[in-house]
């Protein structure tokens, strides 16, 4: 373990990502983790985690002793884990998605005082497709008709995904548009013809499937595809860990994915 070891909290430390990223952690000495945190209730708490063994607690002061926070939880326990980080002066990074209006305030309030970078998607490779998918956008113009498909595994709650959003904000920023205004997010019986101003979504839900996602741009004669497939939830997790290195000790403020990709980082 090196002697600067960031020391990290990760809250949903039971869920699916939580596990990831106790199995990523482990194989870095630039981190430690210091507290794994469970949802009340849970059958977990007081269970050693992970390959070194953390204890569970369901005691979210427990953010309070460390350098980052790191969230994959629910909405709910993100807005609070917010509040609780920016009452302790803790950097905090969250990949959860499905936040209403009002969790997104509590976010934007607590940057006021610390470091938060949230991300719909932690793999690298999506934020470059956000990034093709923004230029595409532009390049084409209104020549080509927007449509957004995404699939996930069965348990996933919410629809379309967090990721396709941030593509469809990509793509309506590549026109100058409000993804809010132009959003199609289902299509059932006599819906009449597509409007010019328009991104459409489509969602598939089954099994085990990771995430997938592909943005089309249908021009009259052509249609380009831009794919991403993930296969290993791990990509997500070693996106999260590198995104906490790289926040500690930053200013407080809203950060994002591409700010580490393509801005200072
Ligand atoms: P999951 O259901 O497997 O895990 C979530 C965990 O959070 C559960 O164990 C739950 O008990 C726990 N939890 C709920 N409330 C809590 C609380 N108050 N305190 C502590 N723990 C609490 O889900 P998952 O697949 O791990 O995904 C979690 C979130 O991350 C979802 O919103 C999902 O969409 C999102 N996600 C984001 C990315 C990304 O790259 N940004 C990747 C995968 C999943």
């Amino acid at each position: 373990m090196s002697a600067h070891a960031i020391e990290i909290a990760i809250v949903g430390a039971a869920g699916r990502m939580g596990t990831q990223l106790l199995q990523e952690a482990a194989s870095l000495d630039t981190l430690k983790i210091s507290a794994a945190i469970v949802a009340p209730q849970s059958a977990h708490i007081g269970q050693a985690l992970g390959p070194e063994g953390i204890i569970a607690t369901d005691d979210l002061d427990a953010i309070a002793t460390v350098d980052v926070v790191i969230d994959f939880s629910s909405p709910d326990a993100c807005a609070r884990v917010a509040e609780l980080a920016a009452g302790a002066g803790v950097a905090m990074v969250s990949g959860t998605t499905g936040l209403n209006a009002e969790q997104h305030r509590a976010l934007d309030q607590a940057a006021c005082s610390i470091p938060l970078l949230l991300a719909a998607n932690f793999s690298v490779g999506v934020n470059l497709l956000a990034h093709l998918v923004e230029l595409a956008s532009r390049g084409f113009g209104k020549d080509a008709d927007i449509e957004i498909f995404e699939a996930h595994h069965r348990r996933k709650v919410d629809a379309p995904s967090g990721t396709a959003l941030m593509l469809g904000r990509a793509a309506a920023r590549g026109r100058d548009w409000n993804l809010e205004d132009v959003a199609t997010w289902a299509r059932e019986g006599h819906t009449g013809p597509r409007d010019d101003d328009e991104i459409g979504f489509q969602v598939l839900r089954g099994a085990d499937i990771v995430g997938e996602h592909t943005v089309y741009l249908c021009a009259a004669g052509e249609r380009l595809e831009l794919t991403h497939r993930a296969t290993d939830r791990a990509i997500f997790a070693r996106g999260a860990l590198r995104a906490a290195r790289w926040l500690a000790g930053k200013p407080a403020g809203r950060y994002q994915m591409r700010d580490l990709l393509f801005g200072d980082a």
